[in-house]
């Protein structure tokens, strides 16, 4: 009972505990897992209810970041080989065409065109991860799940990779599903925020508004565990008691009531809907007996 909408050229960041059900919905969404219900509608089209053969067809729309720029690359295969195999496989330009095209790739993502002939033990992390950024983008996408992108990174360069893809945004006009459980991180790339619980959106909205007014306790207690990185700031730290329930078995009503703050007897019972919090034309959405 997921609903979002990423529009062409934005980054929708997809925040919440490890666990929360995050990478299934970007897998889902690309059905790399296969949704049990529901619909994936890309640039009017559905992805969900079509063939193998025709969403081949489409993955050349949507592509994927891994967490993991150690994983995620195959060690026997070049650089060349790896980010000429999208186009070999939907057979995209002659084999001089492809090897330009993977030239233009590394150029886009900051690396030089020596670097085809090399291996991914060859480079950092940071630069593997450029290399996977590139991967995703050889067959021009209009959507990218970046799925925990930077997350496996140091910080000095998580920084240059998310100002990478910031920038490729900008240039190419992709839109992204931005996976992270780092807030700080998704306020830095995120045009819109969706907040989840146990499987569920408990907070959605333009990123500056939930950053700024957070109408959901989970949402608020997210955010008050961003460091400030000020050594005078001081941010109340709203501490959220016991574990999250397993998804498999969630509490009755809303799913949330056995940490929340600020918990009331219908809680325990009834579910929460979703009700517009924002301003009037705003897109800012909680789920949260608060504001029914
Ligand atoms: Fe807390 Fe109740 Fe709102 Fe759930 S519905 S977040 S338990 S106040």
């Amino acid at each position: 009972d997921v609903s979002l909408s990423i529009e062409r050229g934005r980054t929708l960041g997809l925040v919440g505990e490890s666990g929360c059900g995050k990478s299934t919905l970007g897998r889902a969404v690309l059905r790399l897992h296969e949704p049990t219900a529901g619909e994936v509608i890309l640039d009017g089209q559905p992805i969900t209810g079509i063939s193998h053969r025709e969403l081949k067809q489409r993955r050349r729309e949507m592509q994927i970041i891994f967490q993991d720029p150690y994983a995620s690359l195959n060690p026997r295969r070049t650089v060349l080989q790896t980010l000429r195999e999208p186009l070999d496989l939907h057979h995209i330009g002659k084999p001089a065409e492809r090897r330009r095209r993977v030239e233009e790739l590394l150029e886009l993502v900051g690396l030089r065109p020596e670097a085809m002939s090399r291996y991914p033990h060859e480079f950092s992390g940071g630069q593997r991860q450029r290399i996977g950024v590139a991967r995703a983008l050889a067959l021009d996408p209009k959507l990218i799940v970046a799925d925990e992108a930077v997350s496996a990174l140091d910080v000095s360069v998580q920084a240059q990779v998310l100002n990478l893809i910031s920038d490729l945004q900008q240039e190419l006009g992709v839109s992204f599903l931005f996976i992270a459980h780092d807030l700080a991180v998704v306020q830095h790339v995120s045009h819109d925020v969706a907040v989840m619980y146990l499987g569920k959106l408990v907070e959605s909205g333009p990123a500056a508004e939930v950053y700024s007014a957070p109408k959901h306790p989970y949402t608020r207690a997210l955010l008050s565990a961003v460091p400030v990185p000020d050594p005078q700031g001081h941010r109340q730290r709203i501490v959220l008691p016991g574990d999250v329930p397993s998804p498999s078995n969630p509490p009755p009503g809303c799913p949330f009531h056995t940490r929340c703050p600020e918990v009331m007897p219908q809680c325990r019972e009834i579910v929460p809907k979703s009700i517009q919090v924002g301003a009037a034309d705003s897109t800012h959405r909680a789920v949260c007996h608060l504001y029914g």
